[in-house]
């Protein structure tokens, strides 16, 4: 899937008083997408099953207002969250947003961006002189709906004349054309989420396969973006050191001849949450995904509910051989971190 394309659309009445939530409902009605009206709650529909009510939101885009007052934070990738985009139409088995989204996994697009930024702007004054990092993925993919809404385009062209400040986000879309023209100023980080041959073919469905994403990653690199790469989730099974090897090195392949800085990486071990895992056993019943907690170590984490993680003496194994191979294919990188 290159370009999501929704096959229910809601938006909220509020969001048709701003000009990309009128534009946007326009676009989506000549495509002949049924778009309906809410006020206040997003309309629920009867399912007859919970697997096909989440198969059917992921198809659902939603287009409100954001009215929060603060963002959340995000470490370790940055200080804050930008709230442009909530919910992803990809199917991965693994999907963290199975923890923040549960059972309500809509894809849902912010209609105010220019509010959203102007309070970013607010973050990054109270922080000055210390510059202020925003992620743009922290419980969606702003790559998939990026075609309907131009907001990742917005925000890297605001960032780029906002002093102190610095924008990210990871994708597994492919949809960056809309991106390389942009006098970006050095200032947005994207990174393409990739993995294993192992992991792509029995847990990521309904995204763009490794080959167009790294063409993507290397369109950027060559458009002058910092680039990166986030491994996640790393899963150990049987050959996984091969695997992963495979994986680096068809990334050196790709990009060895674009890269004008640095590539950075970021990798990121499997876990789940217990709610996380009793949504991906009604969604994908036959899933292979290890899910068992005697297996794993728990560990709290930042939003107050904890994981399973591998047990510590598997992490450091895993983490010195990822350090290892990585700097010797790419000895020019930064490991930003390893959890
Ligand atoms: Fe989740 Fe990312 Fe897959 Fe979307 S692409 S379903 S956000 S893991």
């Amino acid at each position: 899937m290159e370009q999501f394309v929704p096959q229910r659309v809601f938006v909220q009445k509020a969001a048709l008083a701003y000009e990309k939530g009128e534009r946007l409902v326009r676009k989506l009605s000549s495509r002949g997408i049924p778009t309906e009206v809410y006020e206040r709650k997003v309309p629920a529909l009867r399912y007859r099953s919970a697997k096909d009510k989440f198969l059917a939101l992921k198809r659902t885009l939603v287009i409100g207002v954001w009215t929060q007052r603060d963002f959340q934070t995000c470490r370790p990738s940055a200080h804050y969250q930008l709230p442009l985009v909530s919910g992803c139409p990809g199917l991965c088995e693994y999907c963290y947003l199975s923890t923040n989204l549960g059972d309500r996994p809509y894809v849902r697009v912010y209609v105010n961006t220019a509010e959203i930024l102007a309070q970013a702007q607010r973050y990054t004054e109270a922080r000055r002189p210390e510059t202020t990092i925003f992620e743009g993925s922290a419980t969606s993919d702003p790559v998939a709906v990026e075609g309907w809404t131009g907001s990742v385009a917005e925000a890297i062209a605001f960032f780029a004349r906002l002093e102190s400040a610095g924008f990210r986000f990871v994708t597994k879309f492919t949809a960056v054309d809309g991106l390389l023209g942009l006098d970006h100023r050095g200032k947005t980080e994207i990174r393409f989420s990739i993995n294993s041959d192992y992991v792509l073919s029995h847990f990521e469905k309904g995204v763009p396969g490794l080959e167009r994403r790294m063409e993507a990653a290397r369109k950027v690199a060559r458009a002058g973006y910092p680039l990166g790469l986030l491994i996640a989730p790393i899963l150990l099974f049987p050959g996984w050191k091969d695997n992963y090897l495979n994986l680096l090195r068809t990334a050196r392949e790709y990009l060895e001849a674009a890269l004008a800085g640095p590539l950075t990486f970021e990798l990121i071990t499997h876990r789940f949450t217990s709610r996380a895992k009793s949504v991906i056993r009604q969604v994908y019943p036959d899933t292979e995904l290890p899910l068992e907690e005697s297996e794993r170590q728990f560990k709290y984490g930042q939003f107050g509910y904890g994981k399973f993680v591998y047990p510590a003496g598997t992490m450091r194994e895993v983490e010195e051989w990822f350090r290892e191979q990585i700097s010797s294919t790419f000895p020019q990188s930064r490991i930003l971190y390893f959890v």
